[in-house]
């Protein structure tokens, strides 16, 4: 079977791997469908991922058909839609025992520190395999992945309807975040260097946009919040200096939230975390919401019917992710498909 491996950092090949076949009791086999690309592929493909190693077959937005399942298995069936779970934990670390799994002292994620879905076929445990509601193409179900990261950092940042929310970046992490946190609470501010994506932002429902390039930053803030500062914050543009920017504009007992990977040091200063006393936390992958988001679309309180703007074979990976770094305006999200 063919798979996109990333044999070290800038060679990205298409290779031909034996095919996986079912070994333990709750294996299922699943048949490729559909798989997201990602920031974060892009960055192992560069190199610029510290968690990844190499050579990897990455991929780790993952869609498929239920083809086999093992003797044990009673959750799916052959035939069965499904999204597979990137997060692999241990079940006994100390995070594990806090029911964080997320964030396993023996964490392997799918497509980063262990092969991924860039390949015709995975075999993975059935605990990792979520059924797709109906209303969802397998093509637009890539996206479900994004969403549980977005509820993940919602749900560290104990976001309530009360709250004032600073969102900062409107990129596909940002909008994915936009989609889940307005669900939950109706002020919200997005900050942004677009005027293309603060549009998008606006006609989304949120109450305020700052252009980050145009306007003065912490004045519009606290503008927009009565001299306050946000409750929320949320960094999802992991720039250099947004993290200062966020402690910054946020108020007294505010949470910040860090989504970034950087290992580049940026500044910053102990009297804004301690004076306001804030929560500065991190949020990582996703800890078991698949079933949140599922049930979200079900209730059709989410819809991710149309976020996907572009589509390349598997085989024609390469072009996809040439396609990804040119930082064309029209994409929103490019899935690999299996139908080659
Ligand atoms: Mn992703
Ligand atoms: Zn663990």
């Amino acid at each position: 079977m063919k798979a996109v491996q990333i044999v070290r950092p800038e060679e990205l090949r298409v290779i031909d791997v034996e095919k996986p076949s079912i070994t333990e009791h709750d294996n299922v086999l699943v048949r490729m469908t559909a798989a997201g690309i990602c920031g974060s592929d892009i960055g192992i493909y560069h190199g610029t991922n510290a968690a990844a190693t190499y050579p990897r077959i990455i991929g780790h937005e993952i869609v498929g058909v239920v083809e086999e399942t093992g003797p044990g298995v009673t959750s799916v069936k052959k035939g069965d839609r499904v999204i597979v779970n990137q997060v692999v934990s241990c079940g006994h670390c100390y995070p594990c025992s806090l029911g964080r799994g997320n964030v396993c002292d023996n964490l392997k994620v799918r497509g980063v520190h262990i092969d991924g879905g860039y390949r015709e076929f995975l075999v993975v445990p059935d605990s990792d395999c979520y059924l797709l509601p109906d209303s969802l193409s397998d093509r637009d179900a890539v996206m479900i992945e994004p969403t549980t990261i977005a509820i993940q950092s919602c749900s560290r940042a104990e976001l309530t309807a009360e709250d004032t929310l600073l969102l900062y970046g409107y990129g596909s992490l940002g909008s994915s975040i936009f989609r889940i946190a307005s669900q939950i609470c109706p002020n919200i501010i997005v900050a942004e260097l677009s005027d293309e994506k603060l549009a998008a932002a606006k006609a989304h429902g949120a109450a305020h946009t700052i252009n980050t390039q145009k306007e003065d930053f912490l004045e519009r803030v606290s503008a927009y919040t009565n001299g306050r500062g946000s409750t929320v914050s949320i960094d999802a543009a992991c720039s250099k200096g947004s993290l200062l920017n966020l402690l910054k504009a946020t108020g007294n007992a505010g949470r910040v939230i860090t989504m970034g990977f950087s290992t580049d040091p940026t500044e910053i200063n102990q009297f804004l975390i301690t004076s306001k006393e804030l929560d500065v936390r991190g949020s990582r992958l996703q800890n078991r919401m698949f079933g949140k988001a599922i049930e979200m679309i079900r209730e059709g309180k989410l819809d991710l019917n149309g976020v996907v703007s572009h589509t390349f074979p598997l085989i024609e990976a390469q072009k996809a992710f040439d396609f990804a770094d040119t930082h064309d305006p029209s994409i929103r999200k490019i899935v690999l498909t299996f139908d080659f």
